[in-house]
């Protein structure tokens, strides 16, 4: 397969490629114009079918284990040969892109996908090159994705027929068995947690970023579904980007980016204008049921995950280009389904360093037929999934970059409130902006006092008393609950699961940042 061939579609444009996609009967219009597909089978990224190709340049420093699963070099030859051969006789897309809003860590990409919808998918979300830099435009890295091939688990060493495996020697994210575009991203997002430390000493972040009007920067970090998208899509601030960010020695963040992909779950256009706004002519929609040409939020028959991407500029009020300076704020989002910890707190810089480690939020997973239960979910630096090194060393520089900076670290729980799921209810998003805003105006101080913030006696974290726009009840979780008894049990059941998980960090860990740890309840 090569440019030369007629059946290779290179860099079109958004245009062209939803044509095709219409022309196909692989989507549909919606009645503001965006594009709607369905990605297939899977609706989400698969971590049990990821795999890093273990190697002379990976051996020694991917941190090896369920997360980064190793895949042999022979495998991935043959079973990139055969994709490559099954991608020979049909239309592919091809395009040019960047990873990287600064030029000195950019990776120059090249996308090949079987579908026209996943390259309007990378088109939004990597960065656009100018017409003029394509001729003599020397590419890096590669992503081959072909959600029609399906693997042989005994021939080609993968766990099933879908899989997603990252060579750093032939430098290259291969992805089969699934249309779930978010592959794609976080394929290049993972390449870049594994170049940006080793070889740049940049600490690479899963969070969003958003800049004010005095250039003060603010960075999200979150797992999945904790708000980043949502809380850093603030029309008073400027966005950087929506997911993935560097953090470099000469202190800027910036964007990998050049799109947003957002979560449209019962998405309104009172409540997250911006992302409402977006959805226009040029975005993706994923698996969303439409009526009359209209998409209904509210319907999650596909699945709860349904998005659309679209490109930054989109967006409103962006940063141009997505840089910013050091960080003067850094929330860290958490959806705590038991309801435990409070909606907003201060965090010491050791607390920083172990809910860095830690990465908490939770799962609302299925039991039985209607009946659901919180899981605590622990995932090292908010995103363990994508990151190649042990998570020690990301919180490593992340520590250092803190205290190097100054900057404020806050708890932010966009989850639960009176009681835990089932029981309370999350949190108003206006509350949480609320919570948000106050702090980037410099409206809740920053060094402790005894008038100003209450020490949580489960956690440690320093709750705000009073918070501008917000009832003073809402701030403290245990007097949402009603019921003090109820509320330490359950604040006790979570404080021993953070201490749990951190048993495989505690060789790692020294005093200072097991001191930023919860209680103990085991006496
Ligand atoms: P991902 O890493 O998967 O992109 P994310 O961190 O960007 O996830 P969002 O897309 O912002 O997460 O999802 C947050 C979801 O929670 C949105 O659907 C938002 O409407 C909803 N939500 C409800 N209440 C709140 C709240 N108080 N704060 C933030 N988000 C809330
Ligand atoms: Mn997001």
């Amino acid at each position: 397969m090569n440019a030369e061939k007629p059946n290779v579609f290179f860099q079109l444009e958004p245009d062209e490629l939803i044509d095709i996609t219409l022309k196909n009967n692989e989507g549909k219009l919606t009645d503001t114009g965006s594009l709607a597909i369905n990605t297939g089978k899977f609706t989400g990224r698969s971590p049990k079918d990821r795999f890093i190709v273990k190697d002379d340049l990976t051996e020694n420093k991917v941190s090896w284990g369920d997360i980064n699963q190793p895949f042999s070099t022979e495998n991935y030859e043959q079973l990139k040969n055969e994709v490559l051969e099954y991608l020979e006789d049909k239309n592919v897309f091809k395009r040019f892109a960047y990873a990287g809003a600064l030029e000195e860590y950019r990776l120059n990409l090249e996308v090949i996908t079987e579908y026209s919808w996943s390259n309007l998918f990378a088109y939004n979300m990597f960065i656009r090159p100018a017409e003029a830099d394509l001729e003599n435009f020397d590419k890096e890295w590669t992503v081959i994705d072909a959600p029609g091939f399906l693997a042989d688990p005994e021939k080609h060493g993968t766990r099933q027929e879908n899989f997603a495996i990252l060579s750093f020697t032939d430098k290259t994210v291969l992805i089969g068995g699934t249309g779930y575009t978010g592959e794609i991203k976080k394929g290049i997002f993972s390449a870049l947690n594994f170049i940006l430390p080793v070889e740049h000493h940049v600490l690479p972040m899963h969070c969003s970023a958003n800049v004010g009007e005095k250039g003060d920067t603010a960075i999200f970090f979150g797992l999945s579904g904790t708000g980043k998208t949502t809380l850093s899509a603030d029309p008073s601030r400027k966005l950087i980007g929506d997911d993935e960010h560097g953090w470099t020695p000469d202190d800027r963040i910036f964007n990998f980016e050049g799109g947003c992909y957002a979560k449209v779950i019962n998405l309104s256009a009172e409540s997250e204008p911006d992302i409402y706004n977006a959805i226009k002519k040029g975005s993706l929609l994923e698996n969303v049921i439409i009526k009359d040409g209209k998409v209904d939020y509210s319907d999650t028959s596909i699945t709860q995950n349904t998005r659309v991407s679209y490109p930054i500029h989109f967006i409103k009020n962006i940063q141009k280009p997505s840089v910013g300076k050091n960080p003067k704020n850094i929330f860290f989002l958490t959806a705590d389904a038991f309801g435990v910890l409070p909606p907003v707190s201060k965090l010491t810089s050791s607390q920083a360093a172990y809910h860095f480690i830690s990465g908490y939020t939770s799962k609302i997973a299925g039991t039985e037929a209607g009946i659901v239960d919180p899981l605590p979910s622990f995932s090292a630096c908010f995103g363990a999934p994508f990151m190649p090194l042990n998570p020690t060393e990301y919180a490593e520089m992340l520590s250092e970059k803190i205290d190097k900076s100054g900057a404020n670290v806050w708890l932010i729980n966009t989850g639960w409130t009176g009681g835990p799921y089932g029981v309370g209810s999350r949190i108003k998003l206006k509350y949480t902006r609320a919570m948000v805003n106050a702090i980037l105006e410099g409206k809740l101080p920053s060094r402790y006092t005894y008038e100003k913030y209450h020490i949580h006696s489960v956690f440690g974290v320093a709750q705000p008393r009073t918070c501008p726009g917000v009832p003073d009840k809402v701030l403290s979780p245990r007097a949402t609950w009603n019921d003090d008894k109820a509320y330490y049990t359950m604040a006790f059941k979570l404080s021993n699961s953070f201490r749990k998980n951190f048993e495989k960090f505690e060789s790692y860990a020294n005093e200072d940042i097991r001191r930023g740890g919860p209680q103990r309840f085991d006496f």
